[in-house]
């Protein structure tokens, strides 16, 4: 008798845990298991070389074992141009084989590429943001924004005669003014928390110049409804987006292969997002608790799609979406 009393009283103790964990999901929301998971980055030193290429499909000689190779592989070696062509923030050269474009970096000398002859876009940003020179000693990184009480800021360029190449970790740490910011075509990189808690950030543009994003670099803006991540980025930090609780419509790049461990974690407002076909992960509770997403859109095939590498919980409690692939839709399962 005493046993069975036993048994009952475990399992109301058990539903009752059940039921307080899926509240506290609905209630605290975001912040339950966040923040406590990165490893600083240290990511303030401009360590782009430059040689970021768009080409994944690269050199092969026909050894396609055509798993979901949907698009053709070259069976050439390509045969890039000589001369480079500007695009804004970086500029290419051309395979004169299949057309196909490899990307780099700007090369300035002077304040003009050595390679495409682009003159270096001045910015001169708004005043009393804060400088400091990065570790190879030839260009510079916003590192904080001191007694700067502007709604809009305006990075500059170029600081004391050298460029500047990223925005550093914390840069605008809690800027709750912070309207919009003006990224210059000089910057590279965005670091670890650059913009963490940046709650009335409604307008971003992000150039074609920056190729990574750190971690948690935009975490709690919880303003902003759209963004578009140029081609150029080829890595985002963990938990980049997460909380950004009014970000409705997401374009990630073409450059971006995986999307992290809490990417848009409680994004509750995110009803569509564009993912390209160089995506092969998807990481744990990447989607966590997207409740409004109904759209994705993948720039590859369903089999494409059903070979990314998905973690647990990806898609938890998100909203009935359905997957458009370019040969069909594949309904959220
Ligand atoms: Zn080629
Ligand atoms: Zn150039």
């Amino acid at each position: 008798m005493k046993k069975k009393l036993l048994i009952a009283l475990l399992a109301i103790i058990a539903t009752l845990t059940c039921a307080i964990i899926f509240a506290a999901c609905d209630i605290f929301g975001g912040n339950i298991g966040n923040g406590n998971d990165n490893e600083t980055n240290g990511s303030n030193a401009n360590d782009n070389t430059g040689n970021n290429t768009d080409d994944s499909s690269g050199d092969k000689t026909g050894d396609n074992t055509g798993d979901n190779n949907a698009t053709t592989t070259p069976i050439h070696t390509h045969e890039w141009s000589l001369a480079y062509t500007e695009d804004s923030g970086r500029h290419y050269q051309t395979c004169s084989s299949c057309n196909e474009k490899k990307y780099s970096a700007h090369n300035y000398s002077n304040l003009v590429c050595e390679d495409c002859g682009k003159n270096f876009p001045v910015v001169v940003g708004t005043s009393s943001l804060k400088y400091s020179l990065n570790t190879d000693e030839k260009s510079y990184y916003v590192s904080g924004i001191e007694t700067n009480t502007a709604k809009n800021i305006t990075i500059s360029s170029l600081y004391e005669g050298l460029p500047v190449t990223s925005i550093g970790e914390q840069a605008f740490y809690n800027c709750a003014l912070l309207t919009s910011i003006t990224i210059p075509e000089s910057i590279t990189h965005i670091g670890y928390q650059a913009f963490y808690n940046c709650s009335s950030l409604t307008s971003l543009t992000i150039p074609n110049s920056v190729t990574s994003i750190g971690e948690e670099a935009f975490i709690y803006c919880t303003s902003f409804k759209s963004i578009t991540l140029p081609d150029s980025i080829t890595s985002i930090g963990d938990s980049a987006f997460s909380d950004c609780r009014s970000l409705s419509k997401i374009t990630i790049g073409n450059g971006v292969t995986s999307i992290g461990y809490h990417m848009f974690y409680w994004c509750n407002s995110l009803k569509s997002i564009t993912i390209p076909d160089s995506v092969t992960s998807i990481d744990y509770q990447a989607f966590y608790c997207c409740s409004s997403l109904t759209s994705i859109t993948f720039k590859g095939t369903k089999v494409q799609w059903n070979a990314i590498t998905k973690g647990s919980s990806w898609n938890f409690n998100t909203g009935t979406y359905t997957i458009h692939c370019t040969n069909g839709n594949i309904a959220k399962s």
